[in-house]
C-alpha cells in the first residue's frame, strides 16, 4: 500500500484565547507533521456562532505565531517569520464549507446512516431526566425518531417541527481502537446514542463537521485532547459509513495541576500565549515547556531547540498519564533561555520593557549603556517583564525599600561613609553620569563581567580597580566591608541586594553617585 503524505491539522475554535492545553495539541500536530515531512493544516472550527469572535481567531493566530507554530495550509498570517496559509484543501472555516456538511448530510440521510429526529428539547430533557433517576448504565438519546413511518414524518413536518439529523449508530457494535498514544481500545456502540450530526438551520456540530472536513482535508493523523476519546469512536464510525479510511488517531493526557487535578485557569501560573508573550516568557521557553507535558526529549535533557524536538519526537512516546503542570519550572527555563542569549539580544528582546525607563532618550544610542545594565541582571530575572522595577533605580532617584532603608538607619556614622565615598568618587576617573547624556556612555566599556570583555579606555578605571580603591577607604574608615557597604548600596540603589556593588556604582556613573550621596535626604 502506497502511503499517503502525512497530513496534520490543529482545529481550534475561535472562542477564547490559545490557552496551555491547546498550544500543547497545536505543537505536537506540528511536531509530528514536520518529523514525518507532512503537512500541517490549520482548521478554524468557528461553528459556535454565539461564542466564535475575530478577536479569538486573531489571538490564536498571533499566539501560535509567537510560539513559532507555523502551518502550511489555511487562514493567511505571517508566522514563524514566513507567510503561512493559502492552499487547495479549503475553505479552512468551517462556516465557509456549509455547502459541503449540507452535500455529505444528504448522502448520509439517503444511505440510511442519519435520520430526521423531531423530539423537542423538552422531550430530551425529559428522557434524560428519567434516565438518570433509574440511575440507568446509559444516558443519551434513546432512539424515538430512528424508525418514524412516512406518514409519521409527515405529519411532523406538516405542523412545522424543525429536525435534527443525527448519527444512527450501530445497536451493539465493538468498534476495535487503535491509538497511537493509549494503544488498543475496544469501546461497544451501546454506550454510545445516537448523536446529533445538524441542527435545524443547517449549523453542523462538531463531530460531523470534523469528519466530513478530515475527509476534504485529506488528514492522516489526528492528535487531540484524551476528552474526545469517544468522539473517536463517533467518527471513525463516521468514516466507515462515508466509506473513507479514519485517520490515526493520538489522544492526549490531560496537562494536570500540582495536586493531581485537571488544570484550570485559576491554577497559578496558567495563562494564554499572549499573556506569556506580555509578561516577557522567552517564546523558546514557553515552547520547550509545553512540549514536555507529556513527552520527554531524553533522560538528561530538558532544554531543546524546536528543530532538535522536530528530529526526536515521536508521538508514540507520549506518555499515557497526565503531565503536571510546574510553574516553577517554567519559570527556571525562562530564566535557563534569557541566560543564553548574547547581550545584544537580551537587549533587543527587552525594548518593549525597558524603552520607558528612558523617559524619551534615544534606544539606539543608548544601547552601549543598555548592554551593560541588562547584561548585569541577565542571571537575575527570569520574565523580561521583572527587568523595569529591577533597572529603575538607574533612571530615578530610588525611594529606598524597608530593608535599604534598615540599613541607612542602622549605623549612626552612615552619613560620614556616604560623604567620605563621595569624596573619594569625586577625584577617580570613572565613567561619566549617564543621567543627562546616555549616548556619551563609553560603548567600549562593558559588562557584566568586565574582567572579560574590551579594555575600558586606560583613563577609566574598570569596577574591579574601583573596587580596591572602595576597600582601601573602608580599611582607612576602620570598619568593615559589609557595614560600608549595606547603606551605601541603599543610597545608591534603594535596594539591599543586587548584583555586584562596584558594578552598580560603576554603572550608575561618576555625577549620579555623587548626587546621590550627598542628597540631604541621605545624610541624615
Ligand atoms: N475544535 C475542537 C476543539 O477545539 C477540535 C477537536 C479536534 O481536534 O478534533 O476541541
Amino acid at each position: 500500500m502506497i502511503h499517503p503524505t502525512p497530513r496534520l491539522r490543529f482545529a481550534p475554535s475561535p472562542t477564547g484565547p490559545l490557552h496551555l492545553g491547546g498550544a500543547r495539541t497545536a505543537l505536537y500536530n506540528w511536531a509530528l507533521a514536520r518529523s514525518l515531512g507532512g503537512t500541517f493544516v490549520l482548521r478554524i472550527e468557528d461553528t459556535d456562532r454565539a461564542r466564535s469572535t475575530d478577536e479569538s481567531l486573531q489571538i490564536i493566530l498571533e499566539g501560535l505565531a509567537w510560539l513559532g507554530i507555523d502551518w502550511d495550509e489555511g487562514p493567511e498570517f505571517e508566522a514563524g517569520g514566513r507567510a503561512c496559509g493559502g492552499g487547495d484543501h479549503g475553505p479552512y472555516f468551517q462556516m465557509q464549507r456549509l455547502d459541503r456538511y449540507a452535500a455529505t448530510a444528504a448522502q448520509l440521510l439517503a444511505s440510511g446512516h442519519a435520520y430526521r429526529c423531531y423530539c423537542s428539547p423538552e422531550r430530551i430533557e425529559q428522557v434524560r431526566a428519567q434516565q438518570k433517576a433509574e440511575k440507568s448504565s446509559f444516558l443519551g438519546y434513546d432512539g424515538h425518531c430512528r424508525d418514524l413511518t412516512e406518514q409519521q414524518r409527515a405529519d411532523f413536518e406538516a405542523e412545522g417541527v424543525q429536525p435534527n439529523l443525527r448519527f444512527r449508530m450501530p445497536d451493539d457494535e465493538v468498534v476495535k481502537v487503535h491509538d497511537l498514544i493509549r494503544g488498543d481500545v475496544e469501546v461497544n456502540t451501546r454506550q454510545l446514542d445516537d448523536w446529533v450530526m445538524v441542527r435545524p438551520g443547517g449549523v453542523p456540530l462538531y463531530n460531523f463537521a470534523c469528519v466530513v472536513d478530515d475527509v476534504d482535508m485529506r488528514i492522516t493523523h489526528v492528535v487531540r485532547g484524551e476528552e474526545h476519546f469517544l468522539n473517536g469512536v463517533k467518527q471513525r464510525l463516521l468514516f466507515e459509513a462515508l466509506g473513507h479510511e479514519c485517520p490515526q488517531y493520538a489522544h492526549i493526557p490531560l496537562i494536570l495541576n500540582q495536586q493531581g487535578g485537571k488544570l484550570s485557569k485559576r491554577d497559578p501560573g496558567v495563562k494564554s500565549a499572549l499573556e506569556y508573550r506580555d509578561l516577557g516568557y522567552p517564546p523558546d521557553a514557553v515552547f520547550n515547556y509545553i512540549a514536555l507535558l507529556g513527552w520527554g526529549f531524553s533522560a538528561d535533557r530538558d532544554l531543546f531547540t524546536r528543530k532538535e524536538m522536530v528530529e526526536a519526537f515521536r508521538i508514540g512516546s507520549v506518555g499515557k498519564a497526565g503531565a503536571k503542570f510546574d510553574v516553577d519550572k517554567l519559570h527556571w527555563m525562562c530564566g535557563e533561555y534569557i541566560r543564553q542569549w548574547p547581550v545584544e539580544e537580551l537587549v533587543a528582546r527587552s525594548r518593549r520593557w525597558v524603552e520607558p525607563l528612558l523617559a524619551g532618550a534615544s534606544w539606539e544610542e543608548s544601547a552601549a549603556f543598555l548592554g551593560n545594565a541588562l547584561g548585569l541582571f541577565q542571571e537575575r530575572v527570569q520574565l523580561l517583564s521583572e527587568l523595569p522595577a529591577k533597572l529603575r533605580w538607574l533612571f530615578e532617584d530610588p525611594a529606598p525599600d524597608e530593608a535599604a532603608q534598615k540599613n541607612l538607619d542602622k549605623h549612626e556614622d552612615a552619613p560620614q561613609w556616604l560623604a567620605a565615598y563621595a569624596d573619594l568618587l569625586e577625584g577617580l576617573d570613572l565613567p561619566a553620569s549617564f543621567g543627562s547624556d546616555r549616548g556619551a556612555f563609553d560603548r567600549e566599556v562593558r559588562l557584566p563581567t568586565p574582567e572579560d570583555c574590551d579594555p575600558p579606555p586606560a583613563s577609566v578605571l574598570t569596577p574591579t580597580q574601583l573596587g580596591d580603591r572602595t576597600r582601601a577607604l573602608i580599611q582607612d574608615l576602620g570598619i568593615k566591608f559589609g557595614q560600608f557597604v549595606h547603606p551605601v548600596r541603599a543610597a545608591l540603589t534603594g535596594t539591599s541586594k543586587g548584583p555586584g556593588f562596584f558594578d552598580c556604582v560603576w554603572l550608575l556613573g561618576k555625577e549620579e553617585c555623587l548626587r546621590r550621596l550627598r542628597s540631604p535626604s541621605r545624610r541624615g
